[in-house]
């Protein structure tokens, strides 16, 4: 079940430590059919709206090869989570879970990710189907799948030892 930002039965919620690094640039803003959380699907699908990539300047010309790849990898910002819950009730029914093992947005960095599809690009703009995020959703990178690369030589004997 969708939340806003209530605390339900069982959830447990932490005095979380101020946020002082990481130092991330939004690089663009995300354009989806979607204003409110409760109607924005839980996960992306290929079969699902167009939705647009909106890359900021300095970054446009970051886009170039990226028409070579037809699946992308989208990370973003959910930038309207609460980001205090260690427990979380995803049900709403007093069981809960560890956020660490829920891909629910409400986490300590609340980023979201999604394996999309390219649709096109039109000038600094790049439309994808796959999204599950709010209109105006911060945009933090987009790359190629990483199935699309091949591994530039065989694993060998000793490659993954550890010492
Ligand atoms: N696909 C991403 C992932 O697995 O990392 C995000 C999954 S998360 C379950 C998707 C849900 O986050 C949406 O259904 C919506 O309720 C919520 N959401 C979407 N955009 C958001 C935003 N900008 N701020 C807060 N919550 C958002």
């Amino acid at each position: 079940m969708v939340r806003e930002s209530e605390i339900r039965a069982g959830e447990v919620a932490v005095e979380k430590p101020l946020a002082k690094d990481a130092g991330l640039v939004f690089i663009g803003r995300i354009r989806t059919p979607w204003t409110s959380r409760l109607k924005t699907p839980r996960q992306g699908r290929h079969d699902g709206p167009v939705c647009r990539l909106e890359i900021f300047d300095p970054w446009k010309p970051a886009l170039k090869g990226l028409d070579l790849y037809s699946n992308l990898e989208v990370i973003y910002w959910l930038h309207l989570s609460r980001r205090d819950l260690v427990l979380q009730s995803p049900k709403n029914d007093g069981t809960t879970r560890g956020t660490f093992s829920l891909r629910s947005p409400v986490r300590p960095n609340p980023l979201g990710t999604s394996m999309v599809k390219l649709v096109g690009i039109e000038g600094s703009t790049v439309l994808v189907r796959g999204l599950d995020c709010l209109d105006e959703t911060p945009l933090l990178d987009v790359k190629p799948d990483r199935c699309e690369f091949t591994p530039l030589a065989p694993p060998q004997d000793g490659d993954f030892e550890t010492g």
